[in-house]
């Protein structure tokens, strides 16, 4: 009888079915998955009984080093603690961008030293004659290129120019990577916020009145056009507008190939919130309309939408505060690697608006199929043993004191949750067992992407 190091039970997520079983853990991968009658053993058996074993949540959008002080460590550990197997970490880093095989390669190294669950690395490019190191970033194992259409830094996360975007989009076609873009109409919102300031508007519901639905939507179509005419595989990340939507179907039926994810913000709150809570729940896009957040939702449920993500962004007081009497002045983002999945899955399977299935190929299939992430995304014989197990039943209530971020701030603070993360579980191993992060700094490992050299 074959014996595995790990044999898990509960009731598992497949790709096509969920079913009352077991699954067998061998060196790190998924060996065999089976039903309860067989007899299966293991040097550590782990019997969730009833709860979930989904595959392990893929965030696609974190920003570990937006904030300088928060870095791989806390948010990895919040990763692990929220059911997250694996993210891709963002190039807008301080001080620099990655932008060059020589910081991309120190990025890696310090990720090897510092994560507890496994991680990819974006690359970007300078706002102006950075194309030529695209192929150097692709096959130094970058998973995939972020740009942006707005300037939020010069010089960290610039607006690219209308020819370099062209340019890189040339080369990252060559690459078989997918391009992915923040896109926000700059001149618009620039001129807006100029308008509001002069006249003294500052109150917080000014972030959305300045950042209008067609300053995204606008945005979106000219770079579907562009990869109509490029053949690159474009991404759209945090899509805040059902209308976005609605105009990248119509890009999709005519073989653009776009995908697109919203936040987990856009679903679960609204421009009402602003008001609430003030610079806290600012974040960009904005918030936008109830009616419009019930358009999105539209939009998830005829799986329009390919998957979610938590655009954690790990801002401080100091960088919130400054906000409080002139929204302008506040850093844009929350964060959310620690939440984002059982506030998901509480708005969704918990509620009966999708099904465990559904659930699993927007927080994990989809985003690892987007991205071609080898071995990861599916509970299926041959991937990672990558496992979120969620008590469907256990309710809890989120406390941003108790974050492993150095972010302790989230409008979501206070809300009760139906849905636990009882365990997180990478390649085999417990990373967080529903209390504690039980693996030590450098356990994680980084990912490189689809074009690598090895
Ligand atoms: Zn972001």
């Amino acid at each position: 009888m074959e014996k595995y190091d790990l044999v898990v039970r509960g009731k598992i997520v497949g790709e096509d079915r969920v079913i009352q079983g077991q699954i067998g853990v061998k060196d790190g991968k998924i060996a065999t998955i089976q039903p309860m009658e067989a007899e299966l053993h293991g040097d550590k058996v782990l019997d969730f009984e009833n709860a979930y074993v989904f595959p392990g949540t893929i965030d696609v959008h974190v920003h570990c080093f937006s904030n300088p002080k928060e870095g791989f460590i806390p948010t990895s550990m919040s990763a692990a603690a929220g059911g997250i197997t694996t993210f891709l970490d963002m190039p807008y880093d301080l001080p620099n961008p990655i932008s060059n095989v020589e910081i991309f390669e120190k990025k890696v190294q310090q990720l090897e030293q510092e994560a507890v669950v496994d991680i990819c690395l974006w690359g970007t490019i300078a706002k102006t004659g950075g194309t030529e190191q695209i192929i150097p970033l692709a096959e130094a194992g970058a998973v995939a290129f972020k740009m942006s259409t707005f300037e939020t830094d010069a010089y960290r996360f610039p607006r690219i120019p209308d020819p370099e975007i062209l340019k890189a989009m040339q080369l990252i076609e060559q690459t078989g990577l997918r391009a992915a873009f923040h896109s926000e109409n700059d001149e618009i919102i620039v001129d807006m916020i100029d308008e509001y300031k002069q006249a003294n508007k500052v109150y917080p519901k000014a972030h959305n009145e300045t950042r209008p639905p067609l300053t995204e939507t606008s945005a979106v179509l000219k770079l579907m056009e562009f990869a109509y005419w490029t053949g690159v595989k474009l991404h759209i990340v945090h899509v805040s507008h059902p209308r976005t939507i609605d105009l990248i179907q119509l890009f999709k039926q005519q073989g653009v190939q776009v995908t697109a994810e919203t936040c987990y913000p856009y679903l679960l709150l609204d421009v009402s919130a602003l008001d609430k809570f003030g610079p806290r729940a600012k974040n960009n896009p904005p918030l936008r309309q109830p009616d419009e957040v019930a358009g999105l939702w539209k939009h998830i449920e005829r799986g329009n939408i390919d998957l979610v993500s938590s655009d954690h962004a790990p801002w401080g007081l100091e960088h919130k505060e400054p906000g409080n009497d002139n929204i302008f002045l506040s850093a844009s983002g929350m964060p959310g690697v620690e939440i984002m999945t059982p506030l998901m899955f509480d708005a969704t399977v918990a509620k009966g608006k999708c099904t465990p299935i559904q659930f699993a190929k927007i927080m994990a299939q989809h985003p690892a199929e987007v991205f071609s992430i080898p071995g990861k995304g599916k509970i299926a014989v041959g991937y990672d043993a990558d496992f979120a197990v969620i008590d469907p039943e256990a309710k809890w209530v989120i406390d941003e004191n108790q974050f492993h971020s150095n972010s302790k701030l989230t409008p979501f603070h206070g809300k009760e949750v139906q849905g636990k993360i009882i365990q997180t579980i990478v390649r085999g191993t417990t990373v967080y067992d529903g209390t504690d992060v039980t693996v030590k700094p450098g356990f994680g490992k980084f990912v490189a992407g689809a074009a690598a050299k090895q």
